[in-house]
């Protein structure tokens, strides 16, 4: 980790609400909610001035309980969401001067393809399942702009192969194979366009303990190998500790704590995180 350098991805102010608000929560600064829902309108507040930097090479974790807002946030990060409010500067983009909200549609497809990689939860956001493994590898980098067949076999191969799934299987489809594999297939295809930044949405939740170790580890090794910088969403404090420098906690749409991982750990600040600590023990 080098915090010296200028941040990567710089992320300001980002807001994202479903309703429209009333006058009992439409006042920022007093806004009456109930966690992150106003019971006299029904709006519901998930993501609310959220602003952070990811650094070169930096896992940042972002910890907290369903319904804390860190997967609608990662779903704005990578477009599959619009933004209520706020802006999100990516420094290998127009050198970080425009807010990616702002962009055209096909701007921000091609920020996704070339520049952002995602694993989901689910592989089935992730993958087509019924595509082969090098297929659906194949399919990221032809929306990058890729046309060279030969090239994207063996880049295929090579990412195959460094996520540990034998080439041999590389025909065979995700629907296949097992969750573990799966995920394997699906971080093998967000790394296809050597994107910056890897946004990893509770990738081994309802994963096999054993399964779960591994594909950590294979992240661990990767991100060290790359240098790729993380933004890594869980609400296992203890898939954050084997893997971020950095961590934010967030509650009911909110980063209520943020420090270096160690720090955060041994001396959590919030009721919240001290919960979460202790239950770690
Ligand atoms: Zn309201």
């Amino acid at each position: 980790m080098n915090t010296i350098d200028e941040p990567i991805f710089k992320i300001r102010g980002l807001s994202k609400q479903f309703g429209e608000g009333c006058p009992r929560c439409s006042d920022k600064q007093n806004r009456n909610l109930d966690k992150n829902y106003c019971p006299a309108c029904r709006t519901v507040y998930s993501c609310q001035d959220i602003s952070f930097d990811l650094h070169p090479g930096e896992v940042l974790g972002i910890v907290g309980e369903s319904g804390s807002g860190k997967s609608t946030l990662m779903k704005c990060l990578y477009f599959d969401q619009e933004v209520t409010t706020g802006s999100a500067f990516l420094h290998v983009y127009k050198n970080g001067t425009c807010n990616l909200f702002e962009q055209s549609s096909q701007q921000k497809r091609q920020i996704r393809n070339e520049l952002m990689g995602k694993v989901y939860q689910n592989p089935i956001f992730g993958l087509r399942m019924n595509f082969s493994s090098i297929g659906n590898i194949a399919e990221k980098m032809i929306a990058a702009g890729t046309r060279n067949v030969s090239m994207m076999e063996a880049r295929g191969s090579e990412l195959l192969t460094q996520v540990h799934i034998p080439v041999y299987r590389m025909k065979e489809e995700p629907q296949h194979f097992s969750g573990g594999m799966q995920q394997r297939v699906q971080i093998a295809k967000a790394l296809s366009n050597k994107p910056p930044i890897l946004l990893l949405d509770e990738v081994t939740t309802g994963l096999d303990l054993s399964v779960q170790a591994s594909v950590l580890d294979l992240i661990k090794h990767l991100q060290r190998e790359l240098g790729i910088s993380i933004l890594l969403v869980s609400h296992d404090l203890g898939v954050i500790r084997m893997l971020s420098d950095r961590t934010l906690v967030m509650l009911d749409g909110q980063i209520i704590e943020q420090g270096l991982t160690d720090q955060i750990l041994e001396d959590p600040q919030h009721a919240y995180t001290q919960q979460l600590v202790q239950s770690l023990l």
